[in-house]
């Protein structure tokens, strides 16, 4: 027992509840992939899922769920003793040929994805120059790593490479030649929905020898002609294909592939040193064959209807972006179905959201430590089932909010 612990505990959860900061769990159960019920039986329309291309509720991605899971529940070990079901290597291969990559590996999340390769391929002496804007988990990695971390200015690829050239006179100085240089990168960034400049970092890691680490989690299965992610979306606007030039491509199963895990995707020794090195892949249960089996029905789906579902996707995107523009929201411009409505205030965004639930509407309040302090924003996502009517309901209601909660602050002010 330490009473005094719990005390402190206590007072740091007071401390965010007055700042408008503490997280809490609404359950939820979804009844299609657009529409889902709380505890009470309301019905909201939800515009704050990572399920782009709606396939949770797909009749094929929901029976191979079901077939799979006849042959148990759960996997039973890790991937390296009994739990490497035939799911996992089919997907593996699947994905493969997807990315055009020799080889893939699935992590059980996106998140220990992003760690187990991060902490995994980097050493003492080496550098990795990372994203300002990179996912908390791509963070995470970095920070249990042993090597050195230099954080780049969001997309500034010449503050980067000021940076590498600042390190490189520095090891210089010191006599050391041994180090290896890692870029990591979101794909499209998580809580902007902006998308990385690809060909510019491709360029500096190729002139100073850096391994090119890319997280598509919010890519793969939204951008590119066939959802194939950035290096696809690069190759349709400039026609060079610039997939030997990333050394790794991240990505999850938990967002336009309708189910859970992660992925990586690249050369076969960097995969097999994985699976000789990666903690979090070595030592944590196998997923499921039927969470496996749901994500590879939901990659084959993409991959015959990639057409249908990625102009659904971009034809929404542009119908919400517009609709919330015309309205005098203050959207983060970009093509990607995330869409932020930077609000400032903390409290503010709560209420907007609050107000917003009241409607039958949900979408996610982000608060710092997501984004930086006074950056607080509605995270809105479209997805390729939402219906026109939904979409255009959903950004008048947004608008008329915003517009009283406008009118309310200015008098509040007065
Ligand atoms: N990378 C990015 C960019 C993400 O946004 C997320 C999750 N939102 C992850 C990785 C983690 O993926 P998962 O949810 O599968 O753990």
């Amino acid at each position: 027992m330490n009473p005094n612990l719990e005390m402190k505990l206590k007072e740091e959860l007071e401390e965010l509840k007055n700042n408008n900061l503490n997280r809490t769990i609404d359950d939820l159960r979804f009844i299609s992939s657009t529409k889902a019920i709380d505890k009470d039986g309301k019905e909201f329309l939800v515009f704050g899922t990572n399920n782009y291309l709606g396939l949770t509720h797909q009749p094929d991605v929901i029976n191979a769920s079901k077939k799979a899971s006849t042959y148990g529940t759960g996997s039973t070990g890790s991937r390296l003793t009994t739990g490497a079901s035939f799911e996992a290597r089919e997907l593996e291969e699947n994905l493969s040929k997807f990315k055009s990559t020799e080889s893939t590996l699935i992590f059980n999340t996106g998140y220990m994805a992003n760690l187990g390769i991060i902490y995994t391929l980097t050493k003492e002496d080496d550098i990795i120059f990372s994203d300002q804007l990179n996912h908390a988990s791509i963070i995470d990695g970095t920070r249990i790593s042993k090597a050195k971390v230099r954080v780049y200015k969001h997309k500034d690829t010449k503050d980067l490479e000021n940076l590498i050239q600042t390190e490189i006179k520095e090891l210089k100085e010191k006599n050391i030649n041994s180090s290896n240089f890692f870029i990591v990168t979101d794909g499209v960034f998580s809580m902007d929905g902006d998308i990385a400049p690809l060909p510019e970092l491709v360029e500096i890691a190729n002139k100073y020898n850096c391994c090119l680490i890319i997280d598509d989690a919010h890519a793969t299965g939204v951008i590119g002609k066939t959802g194939k992610g950035t290096v696809e979306y690069y190759k349709d606007k400039t026609g060079i294909d610039l997939t030997e030039s990333v050394d790794l491509q991240i990505g999850t199963l938990s967002k336009a592939l309708a189910s859970e895990g992660g992925f990586v995707c690249g050369k076969k020794t960097y995969i097999d040193y994985l699976i000789n090195k990666s903690r979090p892949f070595i030592f944590s249960t196998a997923l499921s064959p039927s969470t496996i089996a749901s994500a590879n029905a939901a990659l084959n789906l993409l991959k015959k209807n990639s057409n249908e579902y990625l102009t659904k996707l971009q034809n929404n995107t542009k119908l919400m972006r517009n609709l919330l523009k015309e309205g005098g929201l203050n959207v983060i411009d970009g093509e990607t179905p995330i869409i932020p409505i930077i609000i400032g205030p903390a409290d503010l965004t709560n209420k907007f959201s609050k107000e917003l639930e009241k409607e039958g509407i949900l979408v996610s309040a982000i608060r710092p430590p997501s984004v930086p302090k006074g950056e607080s924003r509605l995270r809105l996502t479209v997805i390729a089932t939402h219906t026109k009517e939904e979409i255009t309901f959903t950004a008048k209601t947004i608008i008329k909010i915003w517009n009283d909660l406008k009118k309310k602050l200015e008098y509040e002010n007065h």
